[in-house]
Parts: C-alpha cells; structure tokens; sequence
C-alpha cells in the first residue's frame, strides 16, 4: 500500500524501540478523513507522560467495532471521545504536539487487542484521501453490484455483456455529481 506521505520511520524499527507503529512525514494540517463504514472515536485526549518518555500529545483514535486506529502529534482534534463522526468528515489534522522531533503523524492499529502492522490497512488509504463518491453516489454503486452479482449468478454466460452494462452505468454515476462531503473540521474536543 502506498501512502501520499513517506514512511519515515517504519513498524520494525518501532517494534524495536516498544511502540509499534509507523510514522509518515506530514506536514502540519494534512487533513485526516473518517473512511467508508461506521466509525467511532474511541479515543480523544491530549497525552503526556510525566516520566520523560514519549508523549503521543494530541490524539485520536477511531474504530468501527473490529478494527482502532489511532493517531498522535496531531494539530487538531475534530470529536470527542464516542463521536460518530460520518465517512469523509475530517476527524483531525497531522500536526507536531506531544514529543516530537518534527512534524509527522505516528499511526497505530488495533486488531483483537493487539498492536498490528498498519502498513496494509486498507481503511487508512481513505484517511488520506478522502472518498472521490459522494454518499449517495457509493449507494448507488453498491445496488448497482449487488444487482449485478444477482443477474451474473443466475445468468453466467452474460458476463461480458453485462460487464460493458456496468461500466456504462458506473460511468454515468460518475457523471451524475451530487453533494460533495464537507471537510470542516467540527466540534473542539476535550
Ligand atoms: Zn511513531
């Protein structure tokens, strides 16, 4: 999986140090978005550690019941702890609070409570890069797949026909428009 912003500091050489995660070099304000699906802030808070070890200082982490993840040294913090903020909102920007070297957002995931290598998490592509369909576009899509998945099962000889069908009505989904997401960051959290 490839991120907009370098990997300066990769999940072996954190697992090394205890803190497994990775880091990307941001810039202050990259806004970071809610992927597709239910999401949950489970986590919303400014962390320090007063015993001189890193702090992970403005932090948010988000999960839709299976998977968190969690964001630190951010610059801001959209929602507060059991927000349900919907996919495509900005939840938080990059930033460099807590104990940094420079600016750059330090990425963790969660998986049955253990810490696992975010590298190849797919919903963290959509963190940075905001969904390109609007809401009402992805429902059309997804009725538009599941009605398709009915005609190839019960019709298996059609499939190029049907396939050409697809891609002309997804071009038109495409063409429709509709309402942007928003990106303002709302709510302060405490
Ligand atoms: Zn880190």
């Amino acid at each position: 999986m490839s991120f907009p912003y370098p990997i300066s500091s990769d999940y072996a050489a954190h697992v090394a140090r205890g803190d497994p995660g990775i880091d990307l070099a941001t810039p202050v304000g990259v806004d970071l978005y809610v992927p597709r699906g239910t999401w949950q802030v489970s986590l919303s808070r400014f962390i320090t550690r007063a015993d001189g070890s890193p702090s992970y200082g403005e932090t948010m982490e988000i999960t839709d019941g299976i998977l968190r993840l969690g964001f630190a040294h951010l610059k801001r913090r959209g929602y507060a702890l059991g927000a349900m903020p919907d996919p495509g909102k900005v939840f938080a920007q990059t930033g460099d609070t807590g104990n940094v070297t420079g600016p750059h957002v330090h990425i963790w995931a969660i998986k049955g409570g253990v810490k696992v290598d975010p590298t190849n998490i797919e919903a963290l592509q959509e963190v940075f890069e905001v969904a390109q369909f609007t809401d009402e576009q992805a429902k059309m899509l997804i009725s538009l797949i599941k009605q398709s998945e009915e005609d190839l099962q019960a019709k298996p000889g059609a499939i190029p026909g049907k396939l050409r069908d697809l891609a002309k009505r997804v071009k038109a989904i495409e063409n429709a428009g509709g309402t942007p997401h928003s990106h303002k960051v709302t709510g302060t959290a405490t």
